[in-house]
């Protein structure tokens, strides 16, 4: 794989106001140092003990993305540096995230997970349990924390159609959001979806940020 063909013509083909956050997880620290030499400065990680080294050993302006599931007693190590989380999926953890934020005068961004998908074993939000969240008074009490939109997962399907469904499903949802009186930790203005397989339908159904790594590095070493 030419990681630097693979990031140049990714982004020479996103559409104006779509980030592409370059998923590193499991690749080594010279093969992420060819991404950021190619010029990219924006990366995902979705473990905390493989994002904190990779940070310490990486050049300090690049922006890192949590992608995956955050553990509540995990969350003090990332927010001192962190750019955005990806994945908050209970207001348990969007308060510890507010908690540790304030201990380190911060405020951090993150998106609201939502579950999208068919399957069982993916993390995230209802609609309904969402739509709870948003009423619960608490949110008015995070100063530490912004919420600036929503992330989903499509299945894991070679059913077209049926990822188009989910993509367009949480597109419709961020629209409506969008148009409600929101807390006001609440700035919608990202909404984070498509990955390797199925980034251009994302695209397509009006994601701003898609999260790549398969389609950059080539397919991970099993673990
Ligand atoms: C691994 C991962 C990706 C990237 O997956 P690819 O198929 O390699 O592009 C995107 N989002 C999350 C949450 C991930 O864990």
């Amino acid at each position: 794989m030419n990681i630097r063909n693979n990031i140049t013509n990714l982004r020479q083909n996103l559409p104006d106001g779509c980030t592409l956050v370059v998923v590193t997880k499991t690749q080594p620290v010279q093969k992420i140092e060819e991404a950021y030499a190619a010029g990219h400065r924006i990366f995902g990680e979705n473990k905390v003990q493989e994002l904190l080294p990779k940070s310490e050993a990486l050049p300090r302006d690049i922006q890192w993305h949590l992608i995956g599931h955050l553990q509540s007693n995990k969350v003090k190590y990332i927010v001192p540096f962190v750019h955005l989380i990806h994945s908050v999926d209970s207001l348990k953890l969007l308060e510890e995230i507010n908690k540790q934020s304030a201990k380190v005068n911060r405020v951090t961004s993150c998106l609201l997970q939502l579950h999208i998908a068919k399957e069982e074993t993916k993390f995230g939000f209802s609609e309904k349990e969402l739509m709870d969240l948003l009423s619960n008074p608490i949110l008015n009490t995070l100063a530490n924390v912004r919420v600036v939109g929503l992330m989903g997962m499509a299945s894991f399907t070679h059913n077209t159609e049926q990822v188009r469904n989910e993509f367009r499903g949480l597109k419709n949802l961020f629209d409506r959001l969008k148009s409600m009186a929101l807390p006001k930790v609440m700035e919608l203005t990202t909404l984070s979806m498509g990955m390797s397989g199925d980034y251009r339908i994302a695209i397509e159904e009006g994601s701003t940020m898609i999260r790549v790594g398969t389609a950059i590095f080539g397919a991970r070493e099993q673990v």
